[in-house]
């Protein structure tokens, strides 16, 4: 259920709202727009029906929201999500954000090395990973806290945010303490312990859609970060298995468009994932821009052929500055900045 309030309504409107709906069981998300706020009601709707909430003062109306997921969706928010990362950074508004950097934490000097690169390649937020979800247990792992220790210096040292996975509930906190934006990976998409619990911290989330998950499925995953009372979540298109054999995914470019028009939150593409081969990183790249990505993960190393995971779909450096000026191209015939 969505309260439309009217222009004039006063926060005493708002108040006596809220705390009728509380003592009804539901939980109250104000969203504050810049004409309107709008309260979404979670929970049971049916002690609400017998209420006559338009005639409550400051209601201009009373919608239900028909779609499984109510925050995510447009109907409570009509205008996009802009999520500010730092003083300078947000993500969700017209700059498309680059993201970029190994696939996993490795070393110190190794991370420093490509973490200038990218920077100076135009990315504005370090990817790396401490935690690896690896198909095989005989895989590199990760470098756990260690990696988290080492992927904040280098933050420090460049002066540049990051992004980085975390896999386990019992982890949010540490990996919270150490980067500035907590990743959901795809294999994760669907642990809905962890989507709580990330959703009980004040960091932005970037929700990776499942490897053999809809665009619905995807969407109810955000909805329990954002129902756990954190509203700062990105959604990642990464490719999802298909009879294809080609690529390592398929990337599906129309969920951009799909996802942008069903919600409000941003938009991040991860061609790297979805392609595993570098030489198609670039042209997904383009099409995701073109299809109104608010940003792209990129993987990048600077030897990928020694790279201790998936060096075959990273980036030399040199091929994201190359990259990074044809998007520059797209970015301006759409609009856009980046
Ligand atoms: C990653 O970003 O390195 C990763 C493991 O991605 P995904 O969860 O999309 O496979
Ligand atoms: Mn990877």
């Amino acid at each position: 259920m969505i309260i439309v309030l009217r222009p004039d309504a006063s926060q005493e409107d708002l108040k006596y709202i809220i705390d009728r709906a509380e003592k009804l069981g539901l939980t109250p998300h104000i969203s504050q727009g810049t004409e309107r706020t709008i309260i979404g009601l979670i929970g049971s709707e049916d002690g609400l029906r017998a209420i006559p909430l338009e005639a409550f003062p400051g209601v201009e109306k009373v919608i239900p929201i028909l779609a499984p997921y109510k925050l995510v969706s447009r109907e409570f928010k009509k205008e996009n999500t802009v999520i500010p990362i730092n003083d300078h950074l947000t993500i969700g508004g017209n700059k498309v954000v680059v993201m970029a950097g190994p696939c996993a934490i490795e070393n110190e000097a190794l991370l420093l090395e490509i973490g200038e690169k990218v920077k100076a390649a135009g990315a504005s937020i370090l990817r790396a990973g401490a935690y690896k979800p690896r198909t095989s247990p005989y895989a590199f792992q990760g470098l756990g806290v260690e990696g988290l220790k080492i992927l904040s210096r280098v933050s420090k040292k460049l002066n540049i945010p990051t992004i980085t996975e975390v896999m386990d509930p019992r982890d949010v906190e540490i990996v919270a303490q150490h980067t500035d934006i907590l990743q959901v990976g795809a294999r994760n998409m669907q642990n809905f312990n962890l989507l709580k619990e990330v959703g009980s911290t004040k960091k932005p989330v970037l929700l990776k859609r499942g490897l053999s998950s809809t665009i619905k499925e995807l969407l109810m995953s955000a909805e329990y970060v954002m129902a756990s009372g954190n509203h700062n979540v990105m959604l990642c298109e990464r490719g999802i298995r298909t009879f294809e054999e080609m690529t390592r995914n398929t990337f599906d470019v129309s969920a951009i468009p799909v996802i942008k028009q069903l919600s409000h939150l941003p938009v991040i593409a991860d061609p790297s994932h979805a392609a595993g081969v570098w030489s198609y990183v670039a042209p997904l790249s383009k099409a995701a821009l073109a299809a109104g990505t608010d940003g792209l993960i990129i993987e990048v190393h600077t030897k990928p052929a020694e790279a201790l995971s998936d060096g075959a779909q990273s980036l030399l450096p040199e091929r994201l500055v190359e990259l990074m000026q044809d998007l520059k191209k797209i970015a301006h015939a759409i609009g856009r900045d980046i």
